[in-house]
């Protein structure tokens, strides 16, 4: 799944999301977010909104920001699969360019 392609679905945090994530001292977050789950999964966006912290879910006249558990699913080395549990689409096990550049501190 190394390769898989990815949806890449666009959203936009909204402005009662984003004094959500000021509230719970959660910096850093891009106003535009990408689906980062498998091209092709079912009805459920989910896009990273802080690294490893919280998610924004979304479907067809919903949506939901949540700090979500990761999924339990590992690859044969190891690696955790890196979009939240119960997830749609395949698991993804490596890492995003997104982890890569989103160290600052
Ligand atoms: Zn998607
Ligand atoms: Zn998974």
């Amino acid at each position: 799944m190394a390769d898989g392609v990815l949806c890449r679905e666009s959203v936009e945090l909204s402005g009662r999301e984003r004094s959500v994530l000021r509230s719970m001292a959660v910096r850093g977050t891009d106003p535009e977010l990408y689906c980062e789950l498998e091209a092709g999964h079912g009805h459920e966006h989910a896009a990273p909104v802080a690294v490893g912290q919280w998610w924004l879910r979304w479907w067809p006249g919903r949506r939901v920001l949540e700090s979500a558990a990761g999924c339990a699913a590992r690859s044969d080395d190891g690696v955790a699969c890196r979009v939240p549990g119960g997830h749609e689409g395949g698991h993804r096990f490596e890492p995003a360019e997104a982890d890569l550049v989103g160290e600052r501190q």
